[in-house]
């Protein structure tokens, strides 16, 4: 479904992403994990368009999008729930939903999916009336993963969905993002520091170390794996 081949992406002099080559395929979740710094949300966002590679290819569904903008990507059918969720703060929940599906026009199908994400998130549907900006950290990236899911995403990219949330939240969180894939067949890529929920939720796992990816395996070996044990695991 997605490949990137031999990705460079710089700011300014930093080389942030070097030679960064992965793939993603069809239903499966897939993370990226590594320390502060790692390069993994400028993946993201050369992934999304955001922060555009200067060398190097982005496939998406057979279709170079490398050069593509990231509005155009996000119709195509890749839809990205940034880090630190950046809800609409003023608009209620029901309106942050329905900015999710602006780019919709089956309004049957929207309804339906509204729905979807209400039994989902059931402390939406309490709050479909409130600001978006009254909500608890771990309500708000409830309601950024529903309003990326009002796209119908065919790929949904998440950056660090755990970052600030209690334990027993992050674990609802990981609960849902397995369910979205299985009910949905929504294909996730999942960067994360929480490594240890993320393999576990992953078919697969890609480490990356200063701009490197360096090693790639089923979430369940690099969980066994000594250097990610040590590095990422803390055992
Ligand atoms: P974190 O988990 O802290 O978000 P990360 O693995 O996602 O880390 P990135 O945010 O992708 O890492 O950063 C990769 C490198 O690029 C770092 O050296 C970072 O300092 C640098 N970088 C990131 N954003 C910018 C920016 N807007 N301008 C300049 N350098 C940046």
């Amino acid at each position: 479904m997605l490949k990137l081949k031999d990705i460079n992406t710089f700011y300014g002099n930093i080389h942030a992403l070097k030679g960064v080559t992965l793939e993603i395929n069809q239903g499966e979740i897939i993370c990226l994990i590594g320390a502060n710094g790692a390069g993994k949300s400028t993946t993201l966002m050369t992934i999304s368009g955001i922060v555009p590679a200067r060398q190097g290819s982005v496939t998406f569904l057979g279709e170079d999008i490398t050069r593509v903008g990231a509005n155009k990507i996000v119709e195509k059918g890749m839809v990205q729930v940034p880090e630190g969720r950046r809800i609409f703060p003023y608009l209620t929940v029901a309106e942050n939903l329905d900015m999710g599906a602006f780019l919709r026009k089956d309004k049957d199908g929207i309804k339906r999916d509204i729905e979807y994400v209400y039994t989902l998130f059931p402390v939406l549907a309490n709050r479909r009336n409130q600001a978006g900006g009254t909500l608890s950290g771990g309500e708000q990236q409830m309601l950024a993963i529903s309003r990326a899911l009002m796209a119908r995403p065919k790929l949904l990219l998440l950056d660090e969905p755990s970052l600030g949330l209690a334990p027993i939240i992050i674990r609802q969180i990981f609960d849902i993002i397995k369910r979205i894939n299985q009910e949905q067949k929504t294909t996730i890529f999942l960067v994360e520091q929480n490594a240890n929920l993320a393999l576990k939720a992953s078919h697969r796992g890609y480490v990356m170390e200063n701009g490197v990816i360096t090693l790639f395996d089923t979430g369940a070996n690099l969980l066994v794996n000594e250097d990610v044990k040590k590095a990422y695991l803390g055992i």
